[in-house]
């Protein structure tokens, strides 16, 4: 049956500025219900190749294309996102569970991505600076880099699509994109959009299908000179290997163990608030979803009675339905790795306060839910405190002294996002200065970035790379120096020096 908002029974590739029908279908199905929306291509290489080739061409003219031109693309872009800001917001929420208020912020960072990126249209600042000889000039600039590889996960089907895409664009790129085939609903509306923006074809083309057949070709493809990765950690491993033997420039953003620290001078009630944002909204699968609490002794107690008074007047269900607070997790497979951790939790010893089972029954039945989860005592170093779990599990940990918490949020493999509750100035700044993360929050839960920050991780969150923000630009472009002499004859950069 065809989805009243979707209107189409079949998503299609777009490449080379056409809808292309698929050779395989697989089903895109609603988390909070079950029920199919609509089928997407299962692509294989030779669609992929299909994609690069026009994209190579595609790319020599859209580098020529100056940038404040290219910006404008951007500017309708956004503008078109916009206009259609409420009907994405619901489609967003069907195909990956998020509460509709949350798929809406989603939407709204693309639209804000679109605009800032239109900006640097007329920036793209690269830098003039003295040459050490006379009659001589020095620049650098800001150049693409050629075809763009583009891989997202399922947990934000847009917004870190725009992450990538817009700056790739703006600096002159062509992009193959595979969105995650759980959700590509979204993608293939952003297609449209860069259609209907007056995009030219094949500057940006999108493959849907499995990361095995679709991702591992762009991996593999010779004429791709980036690929800009999220997901997570084991498939990021993988990629970054191959890109390594190929010396491909790869960027990538991967998995978060994020901790608020409340300390005893903290605004509990506000602390509350955060954690419950943080924790439980996208049912904790956001990259930078709080899963650890690192509490002070002195307020352990307190904490724990406030958390769960609010925990139990969170409405779970569908996300379409706006007195619903926390929605599904994202399939089968997400409910049985949660589940797996609460196990793992008793069995090393921590005490669950609420929640830990999958909800059933009733309004459940057909979607895929787990209630929020709160385990206290926890130590360290047990698996529940280390790894991620990316479902809305949270874990207390005490501790005696600031120091003490810097050192346990950092004692992890991660480094994406980290906060931290205080009302005393000495200690926010010893914490954002010693908190090993990407991105740290002060008096605020660990989720919130804004897209001209730069967005990323440290450790094993990454590799260096950011994405948002002016720093995405280094991603997609290289730099060239340029050196034009002017005094007419030869002259010899470290000899000629007087
Ligand atoms: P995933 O399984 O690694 O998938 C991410 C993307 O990679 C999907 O499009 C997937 O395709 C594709 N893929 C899978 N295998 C591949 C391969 N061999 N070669 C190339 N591409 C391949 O991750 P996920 O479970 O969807 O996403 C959740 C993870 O993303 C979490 O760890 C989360 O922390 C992380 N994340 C990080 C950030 C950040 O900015 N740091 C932001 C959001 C999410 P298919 O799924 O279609 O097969």
């Amino acid at each position: 049956m065809t989805d009243a908002l979707l209107k189409t029974e079949k998503l299609r590739n777009f490449i080379d500025g056409e809808w292309v029908e698929g050779k395989e279908y697989t089903a895109v199905v609603n988390p909070a219900n079950g029920k199919t929306i609509v089928d997407v291509p299962l692509s294989d290489g030779g669609d992929v190749n299909k994609a690069v080739q026009t994209a190579k061409k595609a790319q020599k003219e859209w580098a020529l294309v100056p940038a404040p031109q290219r910006a404008e693309v951007l500017l309708r872009v956004g503008t078109l996102m916009k206009e259609r800001k409420e009907r994405l917001a619901q489609l967003l929420t069907m195909e990956n569970g998020k509460v509709l208020e949350e798929a809406r912020g989603e939407v709204q960072e693309g639209i804000d991505m679109a605009f800032y990126m239109s900006g640097e249209g007329r920036r793209l600042f690269g830098q003039t600076t003295p040459s050490e000889l006379k009659d001589k000039f020095a620049m650098s600039q800001r150049c693409p880099v050629g075809v763009v590889g583009i891989i997202t996960p399922w947990n934000f089907p847009i917004a870190i699509a725009t992450w990538k895409s817009f700056p790739a664009i703006v600096a002159g790129n062509a992009v193959v994109w595979k969105p995650a085939t759980e959700t590509p609903i979204l993608a293939f509306e952003l297609a449209k959009i860069f259609e209907e923006a007056g995009l030219p074809k094949g500057v940006v083309n999108v493959v849907f299908g499995k990361g095995s057949a679709v991702g591992d070709a762009m991996v593999h493809h010779k004429d791709i000179r980036v690929i800009s990765f999220t997901g997570s950690n084991e498939t990021g491993r993988g990629i970054a290997a191959e890109c390594g033997q190929q010396l491909k420039k790869v960027s990538l953003e991967m998995g978060g163990k994020n901790a608020v620290i409340v300390m005893d001078d903290a605004d509990l009630n506000l602390a509350v608030e955060g954690i419950l944002w943080s924790a439980f909204g996208t049912s904790g699968q956001r990259c930078t979803a709080c899963s650890r609490v690192i509490v002070h002794k002195d307020v352990k107690e307190t904490l724990e009675e406030r958390l769960l008074a609010e925990m139990e007047k969170l409405t779970i269900g569908d996300g379409l339905d706006e007195s619903n607070k926390v929605g599904p997790i994202i399939n089968k497979d997400g409910i049985e790795k949660v589940k797996r951790y609460m196990d793992i939790g008793k069995n090393e010893g921590a005490k669950l306060l609420a929640g830990g089972y999958v909800m059933n029954g009733g309004k459940y039945t057909d979607g895929n839910y787990f209630a929020p989860t709160l385990f206290t005592d926890v130590t360290p170093d047990m698996r529940i405190g280390q790894e991620e779990i990316f479902g809305p599990v949270v874990s207390l940990i005490p501790v005696d002294s600031l120091e003490e918490a810097i050192e346990v949020n950092n004692g992890v493999e991660f480094g994406l996002s980290s906060s931290i509750f205080t009302g005393d100035i000495n200690r926010v700044f010893q914490a954002q200065r010693d908190l090993d993360t990407g991105i740290v929050y002060v008096n605020a839960g660990t989720t919130g970035a804004e897209i001209h920050l730069p967005f990323g991780g440290t450790k094993g969150t990454g590799n260096g790379h950011r994405d948002s923000g002016v720093q995405a630009l280094d991603v997609f472009t290289e730099w060239k120096a340029v050196y034009i002499d002017y005094s007419g004859k030869l002259q010899r950069a470290q000899i000629d020096v007087e």
